[in-house]
């Protein structure tokens, strides 16, 4: 029987409801057990009907006497309903020690008391509640007259649930017919097979860290005893989520290592050559240069393919540092190539890296979509006879033709956007050194539990002598002053970007669209200028078109969305200028103002926050103080977490149920522990159970990757 059949026999319930469930990601008993509460209901705040206040907020526990809906003015919907404190309102029995918390006690109260209740707009709570039921509901209480009335923010129905005891109740999460009271119910039910959950952590750790067993965490989770014993089962589960990431992380890294084990050309990074590059080089490697550049000299120097992440802020040299390697391999008689997300990044590419190497000898050429077929002919032609050293492009570098004769290094501007296909691709067969580099500033102890199988490099500080790009963030009455000054600086022959949240007409929260904006600035304040409008819906040749004309200095104003993010260098431009700022992290607010401050110029950005962003202020007056983009990650992903801190732009992420990727010293704890686990017992062959968690992250990994 398969897990999908013993779910729906364990919960007696429809093929219906186990769809929904299938679609909430829940396969099994196993699942369902692992569904946790997004918050728990405390008890011990709610209040009796007679004791709410006009002008405060309030959770009341009581009995609907009626419920019903009616259409008002703009065709909006109004329920409104009746709480009463009846005899039958839930009554949550007490703990039978309840040496800390009060007594609850739901029984009725000596004199007769009631409340009215309002929703706007939200016809489903007619669905949702009918007269009889027994619920909970948070909002805000104002007087009417004699009477008093809430305006529901939030409700939970309990009815039928008077057996469960605790002052905790889990509220899950739904999806349509799979209330939070239904799942309630059934899990209630399904806790006694928690304690047949398989334990995975060693009783080494479980010792060490006062742990709960596996079982007995899971129950606590749902129905946890007392707030105390919810935070612990959290951190033994946060533990055991990340433990077994940093664990699959390390073993596909060590698997790789002996898969790939003497199949890349060992480079040698001699004195004499290291000395013959920094002559050459027009200036001298940071601390931080210097320490990645040992790092990936170290990895070249075995046969086993490097596969390291160099991270750095935009303009903290890292293409200076990967010019290193590629004029190792080329001494060491191997070709390269360097592989960027856009034509017009793989141009500044290519003129970036030949000014460096081109004095020491350096055979290399550039391969885009646009090369004419004359061209690359001929450039394949000489690629696979050896004539090349390194190639720069674009995807057009990963078709089929591109054949090299010794490819022995492979470096990947902004990997994310490249997937793992297409380097492979590139490799052709043989296994290339790998340096992947980004500009997406990721905190080390995050960026190996989540890229686990690559090395992390990071040049956490800027070459001296940049100026420091002045940010304010401007009110909206100042809003003009900044234009003023703006087409000044455009007079004196500087260029502005715009950028805008969205690419079409606002939507209901008033973000800007590039396209209105762009439509107002050419009607308006900017009609004497030239004004471009870049977005992510264009054609590829009308992106490549725009950016090259304000490269060119043909456009003063470019409008664009979030598109020239990773973008060009335009030294000319001067102004950085951000609209709905608030909407933006922090760490993609940075790598926006990096595209200023990149010539000999003074550069500004400005940040206007929506009308109603400037509750966000806090969050972006960091980036008036903060100039480290390392520094600026960590508080994004502290304030905004996660999910919201990457974005859209970068999938994979591990789902996690319980931990928080931003706790870096769960993060860190986890692991050296996983590595000193390894070290002994490299297969897990000890931890039977631990090995098959191991594999089923590293199986979805796979797969996310394939996709
Ligand atoms: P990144 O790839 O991290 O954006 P680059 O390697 O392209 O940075 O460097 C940005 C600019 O700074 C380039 O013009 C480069 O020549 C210059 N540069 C790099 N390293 C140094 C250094 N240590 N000192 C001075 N200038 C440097
Ligand atoms: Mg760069």
């Amino acid at each position: 029987m398969d897990a999908r059949e013993s779910l729906k026999i364990a919960l007696k319930t429809t093929a219906d409801r186990i769809g929904l469930l299938a679609e909430m990601g829940i396969e099994s008993v196993a699942d369902l057990l692992q569904y946790f509460p997004r918050s728990h209901a405390d008890f011990s705040d709610v209040a009796a009907i007679s004791e709410i206040r006009a002008g405060e907020s309030a959770t009341v526990a009581g009995r609907l006497s009626f419920i019903k809906m009616n259409r008002i003015s703009g065709g909006r919907w109004l329920i409104r309903g009746q709480l009463v404190a009846a005899e039958d309102a839930p009554r949550f029995e007490a703990e039978p020690d309840a040496a800390h918390g009060t007594l609850l006690d739901f029984a009725p109260r000596a004199e007769p008391a009631s409340l009215d209740l309002v929703w706007f707009n939200q016809p489903y709570v007619a669905r949702a509640l009918k007269s009889g039921d027994e619920i909970v509901v948070t909002g805000k209480v104002s007087r009417l007259g004699r009477r008093h009335q809430m305006l529901v923010s939030s409700f939970e129905n309990f009815s039928g649930e008077l057996r469960h005891t605790g002052r905790l109740i889990p509220i899950y999460r739904s999806h349509g017919k799979v209330s939070s009271k239904w799942l309630r119910e059934k899990i209630f039910d399904l806790l006694r097979h928690a304690d047949a959950a398989p334990e995975l952590l060693p009783d080494s750790i479980l010792r060490q860290f006062q742990f709960p067993a596996r079982g007995a965490a899971i129950r606590q989770m749902h129905f946890p005893d007392s707030p105390e014993s919810l935070k612990i089962a959290r951190q033994r589960l946060a533990f055991e989520e990340l433990f077994v990431l940093q664990l699959s992380a390390l073993t596909r890294k060590l698997d790789w290592s002996i898969a790939a084990a003497g199949r890349a050309p060992a480079i040698h990074a001699t004195e004499k050559l290291r000395a013959e590059f920094a002559a050459a080089l027009p200036f001298r490697f940071t601390r931080a240069q210097e320490l990645a550049a040992e790092e990936i000299c170290h990895d070249l120097a075995k046969s086993t393919p490097m596969n390291r992440l160099l991270e750095g802020d935009v303009g903290s040299g890292k293409t200076a540092v990967a010019a290193l390697a590629i004029f190792l391999a080329a001494r060491a008689g191997q070709q390269a190539a360097l592989l960027a997300p856009t034509e017009i990044l793989a141009q500044q590419h290519f003129r970036s890296v030949l000014k460096l190497l081109h004095p020491l000898g350096i055979r290399a050429e550039l391969l885009t979509g646009s090369t004419t077929e004359k061209s690359k002919t001929e450039i394949t032609g000489r690629l696979g006879a050896g004539q090349l050293d390194l190639i720069v492009g674009t995807h057009a570098l990963l078709e089929e033709r591109v054949q090299f004769q010794k490819l022995g290094l492979a470096v990947i501007d902004e990997q994310h956007r490249f997937g793992v296909e297409q380097r492979l691709a590139l490799q052709k067969g043989s296994s290339p050194h790998v340096l992947n580099m980004t500009a997406t500033p990721i905190p080390r102890t995050l960026a190996l539990a989540i890229f686990g199988d690559q090395d992390v490099s990071i040049i956490d500080e800027l070459p001296p002598g940049r100026q420091e790009i002045l940010t304010r963030i401007v009110p909206a009455e100042k809003r003009l002053d900044a234009y003023r000054w703006m087409d000044d600086q455009i007079g004196q022959g500087r260029q502005v970007f715009v950028v805008c949240p969205l690419v079409d007409e606002s939507d209901a929260s008033g973000a800007k669209s590039a396209k209105a904006e762009f439509d107002r600035l050419q009607k308006t304040d900017f009609q004497h200028r030239r004004i471009g409008l870049l977005h992510g819906k264009m054609k590829p040749k009308e992106k490549e078109a725009v950016m090259a004309d304000f490269s060119a200095g043909a456009l003063d104003i470019l409008v664009s969305t979030s598109v020239i993010e990773v973008g060009i260098d335009v030294p000319n431009a001067t102004i950085m200028l951000i609209e709905g700022a608030e909407r933006f992290g922090l760490a993609q607010l940075h790598q926006f103002r990096g595209r200023v401050g990149r010539g000999q110029y003074k550069s500004y950005c400005f940040l206007f926050p929506s009308e109603d962003g400037f509750e966000e202020l806090e969050r972006l007056q960091a980036l008036e103080k903060v100039k480290d983009g390392f520094e600026l990650a960590e508080i994004d992903l502290r304030l905004r977490g996660p999910g919201e801190f990457f974005g859209t732009r970068q999938s994979g992420l591990p789902d996690l149920k319980v931990a928080n990727l931003s706790d870096q010293n769960l993060l860190r704890a986890t692991r050296e522990l996983a590595e000193e686990m390894l070290a002994n017992d490299p297969q897990l062959s000890q931890q039977p159970e631990l090995q098959r968690a191991v594999e089923k992250v590293n199986r979805r990994f796979v797969e996310s990757r394939a996709d």
